[in-house]
């Protein structure tokens, strides 16, 4: 008998059918009582109940898309910074507030049940964050798409603070189960790795390339639904985590090698067992290569065998069907990969399997700093996968030969810049280089960046093809980044533009005509001084530190790197104390710093960073002269769920990079659309996040990217800012007493050296002054309320633009060429 088709209003539950399912799943699937619950087995069986949902709708989407046969998008990314999904998914869902019922009349609050769930932290910062924006975006717009990634069983690290430092301990986000995630023992995947490549003949005549695997290594996949706001459709992430192919080797086992056989066993399962830590530079160790490959091989595989479940071995319509989104140069051997499936495997010859392979390859460039470019030794790339290097040699030779010569005969300086083998005492292979020449689309991610891609960084590469580089400027999801983590101001704007705005951002433009209106700015200010006191009750139970909400609320939250300058922000602090030491009738509104980052755990001058907030925070915050008007805080293990807390509490958006360094930034959006203003420099989508609001209602500060560029080539010498600023030279030279460790003096000169006899390679000294300037004229601002209410509003109403489902809308007209497909 066929089952009726289940529609969206047969699949809404209410309140007492919630409630009823959350305390079946308590006692059928966590085996416990309500008597005996703990908060954790609450959250699991709503999490449960939730899932009644999720799966019915999953399996709707995959049918729909199996039946129409739709083209579809394949994100390839080595980190998706998920964050926590319960609150998300009952928003996505529109169960929030039926959730919250069916519990409160369980005696539970939904709030404290979510705090509950561990953040899935499968990332480093803003590109794994981005790559969870842009899935649930692809759900939210019903555009057919897999996210694939790895499992990592340790997600970035725990970061503790100990007298001052920074001290990293693993995450275990799974230790105790993950509700979330399904494993799929029936996609397992099997990949090669090391051994040598054998010359034979083929079945059809010529010559064919076997790869003889020295070993193999199971990829197991666990998938993780993504639900689109709405609930219509429900995609899938789809991670890998990799098992030694076979669990025992009998042989070994046999011959009494117990010990051996589960040595195997345990470095395969190395491969994904951490995530690197490094944010924006590259380790270049063979574990890593071994992870991108392990990842990538295992998604094409996955691709490969559901299109010829419909179209078999006929290989015409793939390009057509698939399209693959490289997240930087991390899943760059994708490319190499799909040539030997299509050649070494399936037959085709090798312009064929390259038409396809351009096709369906995009990439997205993510940094300008040449530490981050990834380049792989060509010994280790021989070592761990030979066959792929040859397919590399091979496709850098046709270019060279076919592309390169023509537009530039017999010019070699060229041809070694383009070149994907970079020559030298150690050859390497440039992961760069690669993915341009192997994509038909190259973007960056904000206009800034993206003409920086195209003059700067692949002058030459897009002489040859002017129409495959483009833009898509980053976003964020606004149901996530407004709805679920500002409640009070996404009540206040559906009260004032309707419910529609969760999905058309730019809707709450028609809020700036309420700027002026001194009833709306009470409301306004009143939900921000309502977050901050929220967030004072956090500071203090994380770090001790008392903070008042009267303050100003002056936040910088992002991985910290020298480019990303705290180091900027600190010497400013620390010339305020300064100036109010001397005088202590300084007239400033009070303002308090709050600071969240992780250092890179090899990163010495970045921890030396931290431990230097810290320090300058115990002084500065047990120093009664300056009667509170400064507070320094450093909140430890800065994540998602934290920046969650924050950002709807930021009065201030610190975004203060060098100019030219920050491709686009994506905290900067979060702030600002929370109603914060931005302190910040012409770099990454600041600069766009400025022409949105009105550059009136924001601070901008600093050299700009042109002026950067012509002090560098003039020679910058930091000194001349030094001796140029007494106070400047005052600070710093700080660095080098006791003053903020007693009895230790030196303990923070590495911050001097580096900003004097380091050369100061960000330009922190050349921008001090203008940041200083922007500081003033952002406490002049506060201290006039109605003015603060009107930028504040402003820039919240403005940033329609950054909503990430307009990111994946450029994405699919510019790149994918996708077809929306309605569930349901
Ligand atoms: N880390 C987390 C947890 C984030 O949520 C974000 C973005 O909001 C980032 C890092 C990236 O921040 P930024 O764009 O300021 O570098």
């Amino acid at each position: 008998m066929a089952t009726k088709k289940k529609t969206d209003q047969d699949l809404q539950l209410d309140k007492d059918q919630l409630k009823a399912s959350i305390v079946r799943h308590l006692r059928s699937t966590l085996g416990t009582s309500e008597q005996k619950a703990s908060p954790e087995a609450w959250w699991k069986a709503t999490a449960a109940a939730v899932n009644e949902q999720v799966y019915e709708r999953l399996t709707r989407t995959q049918q729909t898309h199996f039946k129409k046969d739709t083209r579809a998008i394949h994100y390839l990314s080595a980190e998706f910074l998920m964050g926590r999904l319960s609150s998300n998914n009952l928003h996505n869902l529109s169960l929030y507030k039926i959730c919250e019922e069916a519990l409160g009349e369980l005696g539970l609050e939904l709030t404290d049940l979510c705090e509950q769930e561990p953040d899935m932290a499968l990332g480093n910062g803003g590109l794994g964050r981005l790559a969870a924006c842009f899935i649930d975006s692809l759900a939210t717009l019903n555009y057919p798409a897999v996210g694939y990634g790895i499992h990592y069983e340790h997600g970035l690290f725990r970061q503790e603070i100990q007298d001052g430092r920074q001290i990293e301990r693993p995450d275990s986000w799974r230790e105790y189960g993950n509700p979330w995630e399904i494993c799929r023992p029936e996609s397992v995947q099997e990949i090669p790795l090391y051994g040598y490549v054998e010359t034979v003949f083929g079945d059809k005549g010529g010559l064919k390339k076997v790869w003889h695997a020295g070993r193999k290594i199971k990829g197991v996949p666990w998938d993780i639904p993504v639900v689109g706001f709405g609930g219509h459709t429900v995609n899938i992430l789809r991670l890998w985590e990799s098992r030694a192919s076979e669990f025992f080797d009998w042989d070994v086992f046999n011959a009494g090698g117990y010990i051996d056989s589960q040595a195997e066993k345990a470095q395969a399962e190395t491969i994904s067992k951490v995530l690197y830590p490094n944010d924006e530079t590259d380790a270049g160790k063979e574990l890593r290569l071994i992870q991108q490959y392990f990842f990538c091989a295992c998604s094409i595989k996955d691709i490969l065998r559901r299109y010829k479940r419909v179209h078999g071995a006929d290989f015409s319509n793939f390009a057509a069907q698939i399209a693959i989104q490289l997240n930087d140069t991390h899943p760059t051997v994708a490319i190499p990969e799909l040539m030997r499936v299509l050649v070494d495997e399936e037959g085709l010859n090798w312009d064929t399997a390259w038409g396809i392979c351009y096709q369906v390859f995009s990439y997205t460039n993510h940094t300008l700093l040449p530490e981050a470019l990834e380049k792989w030794s060509v010994s280790l790339f021989e070592k761990v996968l030979p066959r792929h290097l040859e397919i590399i040699y091979e496709i850098n030779a046709r270019f060279l030969n076919e592309l390169v010569e023509p537009k530039w005969p017999g010019n070699d300086a060229i041809k070694a810049k383009l070149s994907i083998i970079e020559e030298g005492d150690v050859r390497k292979v440039r992961m760069g280089n690669l993915c341009v020449i192997g994509s038909s689309k190259v973007n960056g991610v904000a206009e800034i960046h993206s003409k920086l891609v195209k003059e700067d960084l692949f002058p030459e590469y897009a002489e040859l093809w002017p129409e495959k580089m483009c833009n898509v400027t980053n976003g964020v999801t606004p149901r996530r980044w407004l709805l679920a983590c500002n409640p009070e101001l996404a009540g206040l704007y559906n009260e004032v533009v309707g419910k529609e705005w969760p999905l058309q951002l730019d809707k709450l433009r028609s809020v700036v005509k309420f700027a002026d209106d001194k009833a709306f700015q009470q409301q306004f200010m009143s939900i921000k001084r309502h977050n901050k006191e929220k967030l004072v009750k956090v500071i203090k139970a994380e770090t001790g530190i008392d903070v008042s909400a009267e303050a100003i609320f002056d936040v910088q939250i992002k991985r910290l790197h020298e480019y990303k300058r705290q180091q900027l922000n600190l010497i400013h602090i620390m010339a305020l104390y300064r100036r109010l030491l001397a005088n202590p009738d300084y007239d400033m509104h009070p303002r308090v710093f709050i600071f969240g980052s992780k250092a890179a755990p090899g990163y010495k001058l970045a921890k030396d960073i931290i431990y230097a907030i810290n320090k300058l925070a115990e002084r500065v915050n047990n120093d009664a002269r300056i009667q509170g008007k400064l507070k320094v805080v450093f909140m430890p293990n800065y994540r998602v769920s934290l920046a969650e807390k924050l950002i709807p509490a930021a009065d201030v958006s610190e975004q203060i990079s060098t100019a030219g360094y920050e491709a686009s930034g994506t905290g900067n959006m979060k702030m600002a659309l929370n109603g914060a203003i931005t302190i910040g420099t012409l770099d990454g989508a600041n600069i766009e996040i400025a022409e949105e609001a009105g550059a009136e209602n924001c601070a901008i500060f600093g050299l700009n990217v042109d002026e950067v560029k012509s002090l560098k080539a003039r020679g910058y010498n930091p000194y001349d800012f030094y001796y140029a600023n007494s106070e400047l030279k005052a600070v710093l030279d700080w660095f080098d007493t006791d003053y903020f460790t007693p009895g230790r003096p030196g303990e923070l000169s590495s911050i001097k050296r580096s900003l004097l006899e380091g050369g100061d390679p960000y330009l922190t000294l050349a921008d001090f002054e203008s940041y200083s300037e922007a500081h003033k004229l952002i406490d002049a601002w506060y201290r006039d309320p109605a003015l603060w209410a009107k930028k504040a509003i402003i820039n919240s109403a403005t940033m329609g633009k950054f909503n990430s489902d307009r990111s994946i809308q450029d994405y699919v007209d510019r790149i994918w060429k996708l077809t929306s497909c309605s569930v349901g």
